[in-house]
């Protein structure tokens, strides 16, 4: 991956270099130490990519799930990771999604975290991460003129830049194409914070 070989213990100084979709996603399974299925292989895909090793992987998603006993994790969720990294079933080597897949395919239902957060929050929670991020209320109606148009990944490539320039960054060294894959928002991200 990008940033070598991430260890369990990295992934939350990491999470600063995420799309809004995949922090959504970590702080989802932070606060209810769990994710459900569409969350787990959209994020779990996501840190393989990154260079989440598979055995920093079961350590990861073993912790993060502090309320299951060990059984319940063996049995439940064990494979599923191993098969996410092409050691069980059809031993294929699953790629992480692109926002095409996330935004057309599987839309979350109530419970779910994973998905877009321009496709399918509502524009009140939509409002509401822009809002930590940084966005001057004067540029949010930017967003969601963007969203409402569905412009899903236009809106994704003007929040990078936007959030480069509040730290201080040269965005438009930093993106030339637009967003359309979660991973190349994460690379943009992380090969800036060590230029
Ligand atoms: Fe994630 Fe892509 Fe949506 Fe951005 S546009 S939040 S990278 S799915």
């Amino acid at each position: 991956g990008t940033a070598g070989a991430v260890t369990a213990d990295e992934v939350d100084s990491l999470v600063a270099h995420f799309p809004p979709c995949m922090r959504h996603l970590h702080m989802s399974l932070r606060h209810d130490k769990h994710l459900r299925h569409g969350g787990r292989m959209q994020y779990g895909l996501f840190l393989k990519a990154i260079g989440l090793p598979i055995e920093e992987a079961l350590v990861f998603w073993r912790r993060a799930f502090a309320n299951m006993t060990e059984d319940q994790f063996q049995k439940g969720y064990a494979y599923n990771i191993r098969h996410n990294y092409g050691l069980e079933g059809k031993r294929a080597d699953y790629k992480p999604y692109d926002c095409m897949r996330i935004i057309t395919s599987n839309p979350p239902s109530t419970g779910d975290h994973h998905g877009c957060p321009f496709r399918h929050f509502s524009s009140q929670n939509l409002e509401e991460m822009l809002f930590r991020y940084g966005v001057p209320q004067t540029q949010i109606r930017e967003f969601t003129n963007l969203v409402s148009e569905k412009h899903f990944n236009v809106a994704c490539t003007r929040l990078f830049e936007l959030t480069k320039k509040l730290q201080g960054a040269d965005a438009s060294a930093l993106v030339r194409e637009l967003i359309t894959h979660p991973n190349q928002w994460f690379e943009a991200s992380y090969k800036s914070s060590k230029a």
